[in-house]
């Protein structure tokens, strides 16, 4: 395809794409988007289009006709995170780059897949490539590809996912995710007379605190924010704190705090539960929200080849803190490609996607394709 035509037809999708505010809190929103999405591929010869549906996320599944295990597939979320207003739903293009809320997380990248979706299935009829997009991974993927993966049966040569790494920096590995309700109980009683009650906030901080203490010493010394590569080890963030309390003299009887815990291996889900319940202490009880083992992505080297061909730089594998969907594609030994174009400040309102990356993301993925179904 010419470049300047499919320069102007990603810029045109992905700021269409924009325009639709497909949050969580908009269901309605979200189902535009998919049909969007449908009327690009409706046209497509050879392919047949599978609508699904759990707890109110809706999914799309595109594939070659009378093939159901492509030998490759497209994968990517239409959902994006919430703005304030309706007015920030919208985009400019400034220095080479895309403006808008979800250019990066993955509008632009949505824009791609289908273009080279389409691309690909009139170059050359029955290609074994396929398609999956999904509407809830912000809130964790368990009612998208979770369920694509596991209760569907959606399966793949490879996955290719433009969610995570960069251009030349292909994610190898991630950190496994814990989620954790700390709950502490006492005994309610007037705070002017606190040795009537227990109070669960003391509790839960001195708990807390401990648990700091303890993450605080698996820092390693060679620790760097500016150094990506340093990153590799356990850490935890408190990303709530509550009581059920509304009246400032009452000591309350619970309070809770959630916890975001990111660790690579050899640690593990039951190691890492089995450390945060004895560091959590007997007074507070642990509950897990989400629980996901550190992924392996099984890189296939000709990706990482052709992305440094394509680039015209040195591309390499990275391991990252944050997780994506590709661990649902682990659980299944399906390796998984996960690079994209050059995006930044994603989720906030002047995120951004540059657009000479992205045709260099649909030159890389159209010559890996090629060879990989060859
Ligand atoms: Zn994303």
């Amino acid at each position: 395809m010419e470049k300047t035509r499919l320069r102007e037809r990603l810029i045109q999708l992905t700021r269409d794409l924009v325009l639709i505010e497909s949050t969580d809190a908009k269901p309605e929103e979200r189902n535009r988007c998919f049909q969007l999405f449908r009327n690009h591929l409706e046209e497509v010869g050879g392919v047949t289009l599978q609508m699904h549906e759990k707890e109110g996320y809706e999914s799309l599944v595109a594939l070659p006709e009378g093939i159901s295990r492509p030998d490759v597939l497209f994968c990517g979320h239409l959902d994006v995170v919430e703005h304030p207003t309706s007015d920030h739903y919208r985009s400019e293009i400034r220095d080479g780059s895309i403006i808008g809320p979800g250019a990066g997380d993955m509008k632009g990248q949505l824009a791609i897949l289908l273009e080279l979706f389409r691309h690909l299935h009139r170059e050359y009829p029955g290609i074994s490539v396929g398609m999956a997009i999904t509407s809830d991974e912000e809130r964790g993927g368990e009612n998208g590809v979770k369920f694509l993966v596991e209760e569907i049966g959606l399966r793949c040569g490879v996955a290719i996912i433009p969610d995570g790494g960069s251009l030349t920096e292909i994610t190898r590995e991630e950190k496994g995710i814990l989620h954790l309700r700390l709950l502490a109980r006492g005994k309610a009683a007037h705070a002017a007379r606190p040795w009537l009650g227990v109070n669960p906030l003391e509790t839960l901080i001195a708990s807390l605190s401990g648990i700091r203490a303890a993450f605080d010493e698996m820092i390693p010394e060679k620790f760097s924010a500016d150094n990506p590569a340093s990153h590799w080890f356990p850490t935890c963030s408190i990303t709530n704190a509550s009581t059920p309390n509304d009246s400032p003299n009452r000591i309350p009887e619970q309070a809770e705090a959630i916890l975001d815990v990111r660790f690579p291996p050899p640690h593990t889900v039951e190691s890492m539960l089995k450390l945060l319940k004895e560091l959590a202490g007997k007074n507070v009880k642990v509950e897990t929200i989400v629980a996901a083992e550190a992924t392996h992505l099984k890189t296939d080297q000709r990706f990482v080849e052709i992305s440094g061909e394509v680039a015209g730089k040195q591309a390499k594998t990275v391991a990252a803190c944050g997780g994506s969907d590709a661990r649902f594609f682990f659980a299944e030994n399906i390796p998984v490609l996960l690079s994209r174009p050059y995006v930044g400040n994603l989720h906030g309102k002047d995120e951004w996607i540059e657009i000479d990356s992205m045709l260099d993301y649909f030159e890389i993925c159209r010559r890996y394709v090629l060879e990989y179904v060859d």
